[in-house]
């Protein structure tokens, strides 16, 4: 696969803007996490920065076979193109978590001996003991109760010496409070007393995945971090800890979630479409995209439709909404409908031809003329099978179809005009939607009759259906000659039946 090819990432703009999509690999891209995606690449590029693909994989139990193919995959599809990543290594790599273990023991153990962090002792079986305990005593269950916070140096040694197994801990203020201030959500303050002496680095030498996080944002000089909130509340533990090392903080960036509806979040787990379920239902690629844009956040105009430079040259991440955006799948059809209008005649052609499929394209004599009609009534791509059953085979029909009072037709009428129209058709000289239109609209003004009352009984005889992406004369290209005949010959027994 092409992402084993490995380019060297240039070197960074000095002083520029930095960010990070740090997705974890779970096997799809739900919409929020593309969003975050577009967000973080537009904060970059606005700025002329550099943007990063990081993967955060250290959490082996959500470890999915070939999901980072399916992070990939999703980013070259929307254009999201990344400076520095697993596959274009630069001087801040590797960009791969689990590829980085080895750097956070060192980390850790700084802070340990500068006062910031502790080793602590305590056995799972204490720890379940002291969960135990708090639920006896009526407390809210689950802070660490800080029993190693204060060993002695003697203790220390004697553990470590033991080999008794540990874990750091960050030591958190006792009293005060910790701020810090959010672009989207403002100035967020918290009790120190509310903060745990979080664990840093597992018994196993591992660092914990926020500690990681840390670390990394820092060492990859990342300046903006941008990311969902469901990790504000961890951020004051975040800043912390860029406090006890002494690193300039990042501007802190969190966006609120992509609901369903007013309660629920947008989730892959409870069936809501992931990217790759929209492009496989017909959606365009950059019209998910430029959903996803608006999707939470608001240009200063009224401007909807944008290209991936037009993101970039309007992006001002100030402008994310702080309430949750509600996933709207007309606004993003709406989109999609733009998008298709937009494609050029030969672009919609093939990709109406991909969702059509071989079998299917066989029976029809001119795709182009066929596809020149659904563009105009097509919003999303998966729908076009829907609109053209016809040409495998006429559908059951009532004959009631061929009343169409503005025409003046009913199925007595419309026996008629087809009777008449037969032999025109068998003579057409050239099967050219003009020929036929002409040889048509000739009779029809030799019967004195509008050329609707012959035309609208020929779209039901060669559709059976009312709704066509076209009129009859048009599906009577794209069926050709001799499936045209002899629907027309089957319509006539139908009626005369
Ligand atoms: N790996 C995290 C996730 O996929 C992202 C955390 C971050 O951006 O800081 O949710």
């Amino acid at each position: 696969m092409d992402q084993h090819l490995v380019i060297t990432a240039p070197d960074r703009p000095v002083g520029g803007t930095v960010t990070r999509f740090a997705p974890s690999p779970t096997g799809y891209m739900h919409v929020g996490n593309l969003r975050t995606a577009l967000y973080t690449y537009l904060t970059a590029r606005h700025d002329g920065g550099t943007f990063i693909l990081r993967i955060e994989d250290t959490d082996q139990g959500r470890k999915v076979e070939g999901a980072v193919d399916v992070i990939y995959k999703t980013l070259r599809e929307t254009g999201l193109t990344w400076d520095e990543g697993p596959d274009r290594p630069g001087k801040f790599g590797p960009y791969v978590q689990s590829e980085r273990m080895g750097i956070f023991k060192g980390y850790a153990e700084q802070l340990v001996r500068e006062g910031k962090a502790y080793y602590c002792f305590c056995t799972e079986e204490r720890l379940e003991q002291m969960r135990a305990d708090q639920i006896a005593a009526g407390q809210a269950v689950g802070s660490y109760d800080r029993h190693c916070r204060d060993l002695s140096e003697a203790e220390i040694a004697e553990n470590l010496k033991n080999g008794v197994p540990y874990v750091i801990r960050q030591k958190m203020p006792l009293t005060g409070k910790t701020s810090f201030d959010d672009l989207i959500y403002g100035h967020i303050e918290v009790d120190n007393s509310e903060l745990e002496d979080q664990v840093l680095l597992k018994s196993d030498g591992m660092p914990t995945y926020n500690f990681a996080n840390v670390v990394d944002d820092h060492l990859m000089g990342i300046t903006h971090v941008l990311r969902g909130n469901e990790y504000l509340s961890s951020t004051p533990k975040y800043n912390l800890l860029y406090e006890a090392f002494g690193w300039d903080k990042p501007t802190y960036i969190h966006c609120p979630p992509v609901m369903k509806d007013a309660h629920q979040k947008l989730s892959k787990r409870n069936g809501d479409a992931s990217f790759e379920d929209l492009v496989a239902k017909g959606y365009l690629s950059e019209a998910v995209l430029n959903y996803l844009l608006l999707l939470g956040w608001s240009p200063e105009g009224e401007k909807e439709i944008f290209s991936l430079d037009e993101m970039i040259e309007n992006w001002d991440p100030a402008r994310i909404s702080k309430s949750p955006a509600i996933f709207d799948p007309l606004k993003l059809r709406h989109i999609n409908f733009e998008y298709i209008k937009a494609l050029s005649p030969e672009a919609f052609t093939e990709k109406a031809k991909a969702v059509i499929g071989d079998a299917l394209l066989s029976k029809i004599e001119n795709v182009e003329l066929l596809c020149k009609n659904l563009q105009p009534r097509t919003e999303v791509l998966g729908e076009i099978p829907a609109q053209i059953g016809f040409i495998e085979a006429v559908p059951d029909y009532d004959n009631e179809l061929y009343v169409n009072k503005k025409m003046k037709t009913d199925p007595v009428s419309a026996l008629e005009s087809l009777g008449t129209l037969l032999p025109v058709l068998e003579s057409v000289p050239d099967w050219t939607p003009d020929a036929i239109f002409a040889a048509c609209a000739a009779k029809a003004a030799e019967l004195e009759v509008k050329n609707g009352k012959l035309l609208y009984p020929l779209g039901i005889a060669l559709a059976g259906t009312r709704s066509t992406p076209g009129g009859g004369t048009d599906l009577a290209i794209i069926l050709g000659k001799a499936e045209t005949l002899a629907r027309v010959k089957a319509a006539i027994e139908k009626l005369s039946a």
